[in-house]
């Protein structure tokens, strides 16, 4: 479905952004992806990536360092000639109630979050717009359509992607480029291995279908929302929650 189209992948060394990767792959496309450390995982995730017999293009780069994002993005750009698809899934939690968030936690959390996806899309847009051809697809999460105790760090980063990304859909739109937002619910990786069992079992008894989502069921609806099978759909969020929320 991907075939010939070059997508980038932020966050793709672990969880939903390296499915995201392998998924993409899978259905044809070049992948680059970014990494902090270069460990054996990254190495894995490349070899992986190769035997699909796509390209792959893997460099260093923090989403909050503009100048390593611009050096990410263009890099991609000399590589593959072209970017069709960019997937901000790059995200941290730094979780506490608001009478114990350290400012610190609070400023982390929207950096990586939200001004991440603004470092990557502000680069990557001239890209599309002079191609007038793209498909942005930006992880958000439930957390930031409903809030969350505890999270108000997360929460006002996830809500603050939705406002970039409909802006974004608006800004773009004459330009044949599409950007969504897929709102993940409860998803098995490392970022919920941290919760106890207990909170695990209350979770799931507020999901309708009764079970945590998998890394590969966001990875789908991010192949469909870069496919040309979306070609009108912008600006929307979408949930992959088992049903969790419904709007
Ligand atoms: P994860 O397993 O913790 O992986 C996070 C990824 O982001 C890692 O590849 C990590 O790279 C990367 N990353 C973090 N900070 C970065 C930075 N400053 N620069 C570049 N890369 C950075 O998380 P996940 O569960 O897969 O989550 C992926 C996305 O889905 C996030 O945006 C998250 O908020 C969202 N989401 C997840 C869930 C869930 O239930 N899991 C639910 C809703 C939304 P390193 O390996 O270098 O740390």
């Amino acid at each position: 479905m991907l075939k010939n189209k070059n997508a980038v992948v932020t966050g793709a060394t672990r969880g939903i952004g390296r499915e995201i990767a392998l998924t993409l792959a899978k259905n044809g496309a070049n992948v680059a992806i970014n990494y902090r450390t270069l460990n054996k995982e990254v190495e894995n995730l490349i070899e992986e990536i190769k035997a699909l017999d796509v390209k792959v293009f893997a460099f260093k780069c923090d989403v909050r360092n503009v100048e390593e994002v611009e050096n990410f993005i263009k890099g991609t750009k000399d590589e593959f000639g072209s970017i069709d698809i960019l997937v901000n899934n790059a995200g941290i939690t730094k979780d506490g109630l608001i009478l114990r968030m350290k400012e610190e936690d609070f400023n982390d959390v929207i950096d990586v979050n939200l001004k991440g996806t603004f470092n990557t899309t502000k680069i990557t847009a001239p890209i599309m717009i002079k191609q007038r051809s793209g498909k942005i697809v930006n992880i958000s999460s439930i957390v930031g359509i409903i809030g969350n105790a505890g999270q108000c760090n997360y929460a006002a980063s996830k809500a603050g992607v939705i406002g970039f990304s409909k802006s974004m859909a608006r800004e773009l739109a004459s330009r044949n480029i599409n950007v969504n937002v897929i709102a993940p619910g409860y998803i098995e990786t490392d970022m919920t291995k941290v919760l106890s069992d207990k909170v695990k079992e209350e979770v799931i008894n507020t999901i309708p279908m009764k079970k945590i989502g998998s890394a590969k069921d966001v990875a789908n609806l991010v192949v469909f929302l870069s496919s040309d099978l979306s070609n009108y759909v912008t600006g929307q969020v979408i949930n992959v929650d088992g049903g969790m929320v419904m709007s």
